[in-house]
């Protein structure tokens, strides 16, 4: 047991979301508790179970009741990786916080040289990857036409290849507190609150076991939030088409004149005026869509909901626990006798 650490404030926090992860819980934890001792400061270590099916939640409590520096949030369903990212911070104690995923692809023993950094006055120590191994063709090249994309249209400077594994001091976490958007980019909000930044290479393992979360459908809204929260260059591109088209036709019209004053009969086909009508309509329409996109963010965010929610908190002093649970019924309600 180690209950007298949980009274020290912590100088590192470890951020970990866990969805669906008992094939790699064990190994993790010793890894984990093998490279953090070897800091020789207290640390913590916050697991926030994103909903899991299995279990996960179970081993996790096991560990937890073994050892205090590991705390869990337990959220009522499953919200998604990026938010579990923020909920972690938002419990975080440490004067350091790390971000790290469950899988170990992030090996732990980079936190030692994020945390050179840190000591040595940098405020951000994001890890960029060099090498990945283990991920398919289709996710490295889909990953790498993202990054180079999402770094020239961006409002904010975006690292390349930097996942979300990355060392932030406490003041940095602090300020992503208050960053409360509801579509979450938490790589592109790290970057835009600022601060000393500093990146650490390192080669990407493969997944130590299971499967990876991140179908392409949720690589997709993953990019379309990262788009959408920074730039506004998709809703630009409309006016920018609109001036193109426009030109295009003007020019047509000069020319159909012209041609039709020189006596020369020209006609289009009905084929023409088809294919160019439809052309412009979906071209229409897939800016209708771009808006939506933006105007269903604006939605959500009128709507002002809390970005997660929290059933179970363990380890958390005063007790983080945002509902109070009550007796369950059986225990408190007096069993009136049956007639016979
Ligand atoms: N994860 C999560 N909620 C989700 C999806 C993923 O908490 O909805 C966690 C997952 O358990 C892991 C991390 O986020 O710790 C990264 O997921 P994964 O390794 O599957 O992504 P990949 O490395 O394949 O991009
Ligand atoms: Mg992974």
């Amino acid at each position: 047991m180690n209950g007298a650490d949980s009274l020290d404030r912590p100088v590192f926090s470890l951020v970990i979301p866990v969805w669906n992860e008992e094939a790699v819980i064990p190994v993790l934890y010793a890894r984990l508790v093998e490279v953090m001792d070897s800091t020789g400061d207290p640390w913590e270590v916050i697991f926030v179970n994103d909903g899991s099916a299995d279990r996960s939640m179970e081993m996790l409590i096991e560990i937890h009741e073994q050892d205090r520096r590991v705390k869990l949030l337990n959220f009522s369903r499953n919200f998604g990786h990026q938010i579990a990212i923020t909920a972690g911070f938002d419990y975080a104690d440490g004067d350091a916080v790390i971000v790290m995923d469950a899988d170990l692809q992030d090996p732990p023993e980079v936190l030692l040289r994020m945390i050179e950094r840190w000591r040595e006055g940098y405020d951000v120590a994001y890890a960029v990857r060099t090498k990945r191994e283990g991920e398919t063709r289709f996710k490295l090249w889909t990953a790498s036409i993202f990054y180079r994309l999402i770094r020239n249209i961006a409002d904010v400077d975006i690292p390349l290849d930097a996942g979300d594994f990355r060392l932030m001091d406490r003041r940095v976490v602090l300020a992503m507190r208050r960053l409360r958007e509801k579509s979450r980019f938490m790589r592109g909000l790290s970057s835009w609150v600022g601060f000393k930044q500093i990146a650490v290479e390192y080669e990407r393992a493969p997944r130590f076991a299971g499967e990876t979360k991140y179908p392409l459908r949720k690589m997709l809204r993953l990019a379309n939030n990262a788009i959408t929260s920074f730039s506004h260059v998709p809703l630009q591109l409309a006016m920018y088409t609109g001036f193109f088209f426009a030109g295009f036709s003007g020019l047509g019209i000069v020319i159909a004149v012209l041609l039709r004053l020189f006596g020369h009969d020209v006609l289009f086909g009905q084929a023409t005026t088809l294919v160019s009508v439809l052309f412009l309509g979906g071209i229409q329409l897939i800016f209708l869509g771009i808006i939506g996109e933006y105007l269903g963010r604006i939605y959500d965010e009128v709507k002002n909901r809390p970005l997660y929610i929290v059933s179970d908190a363990y380890g958390f002093e005063p007790p983080a626990l945002p509902i109070q649970r009550r007796r369950p019924r059986s225990e408190t309600v007096e069993r009136t006798p049956t007639p016979s």
